[in-house]
């Protein structure tokens, strides 16, 4: 027995990073998988890799802040799959950085709908398919960036996981009477795509300066972080739910 097996899971942001690699360990630990992201060809080929290793993964891509979409994962989970168990909501973006007396009413709409608003969507389609099933794990990618920090310039970003840790609590209340948990998990710096770090723009000083703010000196691996979304999806944490739950290398933590 591996930790998801026989579980159906919703890995959302998966054509990168930290979606990426949670869904390449969900599926090494059993669970059958609905993957998506709006890059086709990144699907396709995290899909074809979760099938060479002997898993199973549909991939269906398509934008986050769709409606239409949110409702067709659960629909695609549970016509090939027989229902869901799982849903780890990752899909986001850090958008344009920049103080909000210079921030446009779009940049903000865009940031809010793609990290908070399809977080809604999400749940709202996910949590009656796992009431279904009698119970599941449902997980949000928020930050500490918004919850233990505030960080100039990333205004639309910490409002819309903020947001999500808030939805979080709400949906723990309202879902816990039927057997769903629901946590946010709130990495700390990760070697993403995302990462400022891997900006071209970037030199090695900005690298030093964020591994330097964490406690342990070093950003996140991908899979570190899909690790504690695997802790958040198993029955191991059977009696968490409504957290935050920092996975943030001790970036909360220092002063200075
Ligand atoms: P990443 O490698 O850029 O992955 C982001 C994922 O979200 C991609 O798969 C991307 O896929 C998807 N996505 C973005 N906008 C989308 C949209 N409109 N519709 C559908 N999919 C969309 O970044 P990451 O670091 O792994 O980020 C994953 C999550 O972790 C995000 O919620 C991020 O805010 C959070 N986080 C990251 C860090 C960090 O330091 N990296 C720290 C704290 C929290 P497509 O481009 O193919 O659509």
């Amino acid at each position: 027995m591996t930790a998801l097996t026989n579980k159906v899971a919703i890995v959302t942001g998966a054509s990168s990073g930290i979606g990426r690699a949670a869904a390449l360990l969900f599926a090494a630990e059993g669970a059958r998988l609905v993957i998506t992201a709006r890059r086709q060809g990144e699907l396709d080929a995290l899909a074809a890799e979760i099938k060479a290793a002997g898993g199973e993964a549909m991939a269906i891509a398509g934008d986050i802040r769709e409606e239409a979409l949110a409702q067709r994962l659960v629909e695609t989970a549970t016509e090939r799959f027989g229902g869901l168990d799982i849903a780890f909501n990752n899909a986001g973006t850090v958008g344009d950085l920049g103080p909000v007396a210079e921030m446009s009413l779009a940049t903000w709409h865009q940031l809010i709908e793609t990290n908070l608003t399809s977080a809604f969507l999400g749940a709202k389609y996910q949590a009656p398919a796992l009431e279904a099933r009698g119970g599941g794990s449902l997980i949000f990618t928020a930050s500490f960036v918004g919850y233990t920090a505030g960080l100039a310039g990333m205004s639309a970003y910490a409002a819309s996981k903020a947001g999500q840790i808030g939805l979080v609590k709400a949906l723990a209340a309202e879902l816990g009477g039927k057997r769903i948990r629901v946590n946010a998990l709130l990495p700390g710096g990760t070697d993403t795509p995302a990462s400022i770090t891997n900006d071209p723009a970037s030199g090695p000083e900005v690298t030093a300066f964020v591994e330097g703010m964490h406690a342990l000196k070093r950003m996140a691996q991908p899979e570190e972080i899909a690790r504690a979304a695997l802790f958040l999806a198993s029955d191991a944490s059977s009696f968490v739910t409504g957290t935050a739950f920092l996975a943030d290398g001790g970036v909360s933590i220092q002063r200075g």
